[in-house]
């Protein structure tokens, strides 16, 4: 059986073959993109027998919710469970809008691209057993869906973000259809432009992604200035070396012409220090880029630790009498385990 959020349904053409007109396939996507239909059958209008006929073909979902998780701060969490028994995470982040009522409220969600993830980031839980798989473009698009439906109804998702587990430009075949049909104004219809894509710095893709769609936002997970750290931290940086990290970027800025995001995860005693903020600001001189500065989260079984407020205040002191625009990311969720691959590997040691 078919899943049907997968690319290669051409569903035009089933529907045709069975005498139906085509315009309906756009009447289901809109059931399916919005998030509310949790079977064919719930799709009314479309005829009985168009239903039952869709229900023996396809399917809608192949994840299940192995845990939901909710914080104070009205951020929740999925685990999934695919087909093949593998378990990802997917995040719905709210934040107010400026004003007392709810206008300008971003609904974002983060999202996996892979089941674990190769890079071997250090610090990341995510990567501690390596990569086991690409997730399909279907699984990609039901992580939003499953997310949307947490949603009441008239409200919707606002923002996404590809920086769950996995690396996201290691698996751009099936994530760039997922997004394109996120974009779907029948559907979820979330613009380009609201988009972010998070990597740590792989040449090629970043080419072919300025190449062939240089509207995402891009965010370059950094997290040092220098080769010998950064090497220490990300593993794979010992055989791209920053100066390709950053010409590649540079090239998708002007492709773009989008301010590029830089990630940098703060770690206590580790690259968090005034020598590491002024080679960030050297790195990054002459850029129109901001940096996101994410003190680490804990991660149980990890030797790493969380920045004093002392040592953050420093370095962001430092960025910013620099003139680089800094943002902080509050660490929303934090007592969900919200950092990427937390919840994956919590719910494989309690299992
Ligand atoms: S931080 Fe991101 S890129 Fe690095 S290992 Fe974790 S999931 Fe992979």
């Amino acid at each position: 059986m078919q899943h049907i959020l997968e690319p290669d349904v051409a569903l035009p053409e089933w529907l045709s073959a069975r005498g139906q007109p085509t315009w309906r396939a756009r009447v289901i996507r809109r059931w399916l993109t919005g998030g509310r239909a949790e079977s064919f059958d719930a799709m009314t209008d479309l005829p009985k027998g168009l239903r039952l006929d869709l229900t023996a073909a396809f399917r809608i979902w192949t994840t299940s919710i192995a845990k939901h998780t909710r914080a104070e701060d009205g951020t929740e969490k999925l685990l999934l469970e695919l087909h093949d028994g593998q378990r990802i995470e997917c995040v719905l982040l709210r934040e107010q809008g400026p004003g007392a009522d709810d206008a300008g409220a971003r609904r974002t969600v983060c999202i996996s691209s892979q089941v674990g993830c190769a890079m071997g980031c250090v610090f990341c839980a995510s990567g501690l057993d390596g990569v086991v798989r690409n997730l399909t473009t279907g699984e990609i698009i039901e992580q939003l869906l499953r997310l949307q439906a947490l949603l009441p109804a008239g409200e919707r998702l606002s923002h996404i973000v590809v920086m769950g587990m996995g690396e996201p430009l290691a698996n751009l075949d099936r994530l760039l259809p997922a997004l394109s049909s996120a974009q779907d104004p029948d559907g979820l219809g979330i613009s380009q432009r609201r988009i972010t894509i998070s990597t740590v710095g792989l040449p090629p893709a970043i080419d072919r992604l300025a190449a062939e769609n240089p509207s995402y936002n891009l965010a370059v997970s950094i997290h040092a200035a220098d080769d010998d750290l950064r090497t220490r931290l990300v593993p794979v940086n010992k055989s791209i070396g920053l100066v390709e990290v950053m010409a590649a970027a540079d090239r998708y800025w002007e492709a773009s012409g989008r301010r590029l995001t830089f990630e940098y995860v703060l770690l206590g005693r580790l690259n968090d220090q005034p020598e590491h903020a002024h080679a960030l600001v050297q790195l990054l001189a002459r850029r129109a880029i901001l940096v996101n500065v994410i003190p680490y989260n804990r991660v149980a079984g990890l030797p790493y630790e969380e920045p004093t407020q002392a040592d953050r205040e420093r370095f962001l002191d430092i960025l910013r009498a620099a003139g680089v625009n800094v943002h902080v990311r509050r660490r929303k969720g934090a007592r969900i385990d919200a950092a990427c691959g937390q919840l994956r590997r919590l719910a494989a040691s309690n299992a």
